[in-house]
């Protein structure tokens, strides 16, 4: 048991290799390796061939794959051949129903430079989008995730990528069989209220996005049809939202400040009578702060958002009349908590 106690660094030893890890994962997924080796095995020339890079560059990075547990290197007959995991299988090639493909592309192109960009961030504090990929950018969903249409659409796979792996679980966190009807504020592809509808049959949920996003949802939708599924454009600081019996904030807290999030609940309180529900998803922190570090790490490239606890979000939610239920560590990446809106006083 080699550990920092006894003189050797192992944990330290990994970080410093973290950044190559993550970029070999993000590179064999750009490259598309995943996919074509998910056909059958293949040799290191037929994978350089196919996504036309070079067999030396190839050889290294399939070999990187193989020593972090995403391929395996098998000998078939006399050839060296590479396979996909079943992990990669399942989760890497891109057309795969809980492939999370897109996410890794939105970590190579969007999180990754401003990972470069650490420094600034941390000495300057400020909006880290604007250094990094020299655009304004007062609302970083409006100034730089819908930009254009393209843009817009590689975001909306990138969440519902995400949604689609931990949305089942969310969904399943309580019982919420009393509540008929849901909006899911900020819900994006639907992907997460199609997860509500297949855990709960007597339940219709209506997504509520950004115009932009809502234009962009054909793009998803004909994977799965729903007619209990339907979507409402408008800004949830401007625009009323629509009514419902149950409210879901899914990954929505998180990128705002305290500030805009009493903006928010305010008016969300206002929509809703006593008796109604908020569910909120987010990665909960320990009430010290100190932990799970993936909360922590994404934190670092947050704008004005902040990582709370279930205290933190408890306190914040409280304030305008709902109280607390349920709190569900789903162990996914996604934890959940029930609240009800209070009897009016
Ligand atoms: N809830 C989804 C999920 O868990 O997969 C998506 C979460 S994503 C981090 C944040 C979502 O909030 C995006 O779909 C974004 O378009 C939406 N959003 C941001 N600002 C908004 C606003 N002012 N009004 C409505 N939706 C907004």
């Amino acid at each position: 048991n080699k550990d920092n106690t006894e003189g050797f660094p192992q944990n330290i030893l990994e970080l410093l290799d973290g950044f190559k890890a993550s970029k070999t994962l993000f590179t064999a997924s750009r490259l598309g390796v995943f996919d074509v080796l998910n056909v059958s095995g293949l040799t290191v020339e037929e994978v350089a061939n196919r996504i036309d890079a070079s067999l030396l560059g190839t050889e290294r990075l399939l070999d990187a794959a193989v020593s972090l547990g995403l391929l395996y290197k098998l000998k078939c007959e006399d050839k060296l051949v590479y396979r996909n995991t079943d992990q990669a299988r399942q989760f890497l090639v891109s057309d795969s129903p809980l492939s999370l493909h897109a996410y890794i592309l939105h970590c190579n192109d969007k999180i990754w430079p401003l990972f470069t960009d650490l420094e600034n961030a941390v000495r300057e504090g400020t909006r880290q989008h604007e250094r990094t990929f020299g655009k304004k950018s007062e609302n970083v969903f409006k100034d730089v995730y819908f930009n254009n249409d393209e843009v817009t659409v590689h975001f909306m796979k990138a969440m519902h990528s995400i949604a689609k792996v931990t949305g089942r679980d969310v969904a399943t966190a309580f019982d919420l069989s009393h509540f008929r009807t849901a909006c899911d504020v900020g819900g994006c592809t639907g992907a997460m209220a199609y997860e509500f509808t297949k855990a709960h049959p007597e339940l219709s949920v209506i997504v509520f996005d950004l115009p932009a996003v809502i234009e962009m949802r054909s793009h998803f939708q004909s994977v799965e049809e729903d007619s209990r599924v339907s979507f409402v454009a408008g800004d949830f600081f401007k625009d009323d939202l629509p009514k419902a019996d149950l409210y879901i904030l899914a990954r929505i807290l998180h990128d705002w400040s305290d500030e805009k999030i009493h903006e928010l609940l305010s008016k969300l309180s206002k929509t809703c009578t006593p008796g109604s529900g908020l569910l909120l998803s987010e990665i909960l922190l320990d009430e010290d702060r100190t932990k799970p570090s993936r909360a922590l790490l994404q934190a670092l490239s947050m704008t004005e958002g902040r990582q709370r606890s279930a205290a933190e979000y408890s306190n914040l939610i409280k304030k305008h009349g709902f109280s607390p239920v349920q709190t569900r560590y789903t162990g996914n990446m996604l934890d959940a908590m029930l609240f009800v809106k209070d009897d009016e006083a």
